[in-house]
């Protein structure tokens, strides 16, 4: 898809000839329409369905470990001696590729690798499958992964397509803007302002509930960063351990407000894997304990989101 925005045509054709240049009053150029190319699946004005009324149950609350084996819950994947995760691969901070070396880094990568590693002995042996927000529940659920890993929150309507984890991390979403817009939070935003924001995701629900603003989806919340570069859209609004990780890469960016929802996430498995989900909870609260997971949060958010990490609440169903 093209979008078109006005330029002028003198910035853009330059001095094509030296007395052009010379010249040191040119004529006032017209103003012309530029294409600006937009990513593929891009929506201006998506369907974010009805409020799903996320009650009913308690969406931090999983499965007891009940103290069970990795060899009973290797029996849940797909092939006993190595673990397929979904994951991002373009989120910088949570999961995306260095550069450098090639490999896998972030947040969730660091967390999923700890997972394997306690589940089937060795973080080498695993897969990964890199998808979208609008993937996971599908990805999970045909056998495709066995587990996602990616800044997934854990609520009641996606309760009903997956089982979850334990939370393991808790997140909340905010806005990310150019520092000269003028909006320094929800209560700027008017019916006029576009904000971009990932399709299959809580966020353009979010957004639409807690503003006036009009939601723009995109498959992946990473092209947002160039739509947001490009002018075609106001403000961004995802998690604000994504948020962090685009700022970063951009300085002329903020992340502004205060976050505006609960995202507590979970690592997701298909409909049944209740064993898988057990031993992943009691790795959970042993990562917790030993200080694995503070080392990992150290590593990739304290720089940017605070030396002292969200609270994180373990909770367990009634069986
Ligand atoms: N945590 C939110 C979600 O699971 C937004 C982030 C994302 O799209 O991955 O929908």
């Amino acid at each position: 898809m093209i979008r078109f925005r006005t330029l002028w045509a003198a910035a853009l054709t330059g001095c094509l000839a030296l007395t052009a240049c010379a010249n040191p009053e040119p004529p006032p150029s017209p103003e012309v329409e530029v294409p600006v190319p937009l990513p593929d699946g891009i929506d201006f004005d998506p369907d974010i369905g009805s409020d799903p009324a996320d009650t009913g149950c308690d969406p931090l609350a999983s499965y007891e470990p009940d103290s069970i084996g990795a060899a009973e819950a290797r029996e849940q994947l797909d092939d006993p001696d190595r673990v397929v995760v979904g994951i991002s691969q373009s989120t910088n901070l949570m999961g995306y590729r260095d550069p450098v070396s090639g490999d896998l880094s972030g947040f969730d990568v660091d967390i999923a690798k700890e997972l394997v590693e306690r589940l089937v002995g060795s973080a080498d042996d695993v897969q990964w499958v890199p998808m979208t927000s609008g993937e996971r529940e599908e990805a999970v659920n045909s056998g495709r992964v066995d587990m996602v890993v990616r800044t997934m929150t854990m609520n009641c309507s996606r309760w009903e397509e997956v089982e979850f984890s334990t939370e393991y991390y808790h997140a909340g979403q905010r806005l990310l803007v150019a520092s000269d817009s003028g909006i320094e939070g929800l209560q700027d935003l008017t019916g006029d302002h576009l904000v971009c924001t990932g399709a299959g995701s809580t966020s353009p629900r979010n957004i639409a509930d807690d503003s006036e603003a009009q939601p723009v989806t995109v498959p992946d919340f990473n092209d947002c960063l160039v739509l947001l570069q490009q002018g075609v859209v106001d403000a961004i609004t995802t998690d604000d351990t994504i948020l962090a990780g685009m700022a970063i890469q951009d300085p002329t960016l903020e992340v502004v407000g205060e976050a505006f929802s609960e995202e507590p996430y979970g690592v997701a498995f298909a409909k049944g894997d209740t064993d898988l989900a057990r031993f992943v909870n009691g790795a959970l609260e042993d990562m917790i304990d030993d200080g694995t997971w503070q080392e990992i949060y150290d590593r990739w958010l304290a720089p940017h989101l605070g030396a002292e990490p969200p609270d994180l609440q373990t909770k367990y169903q009634d069986e």
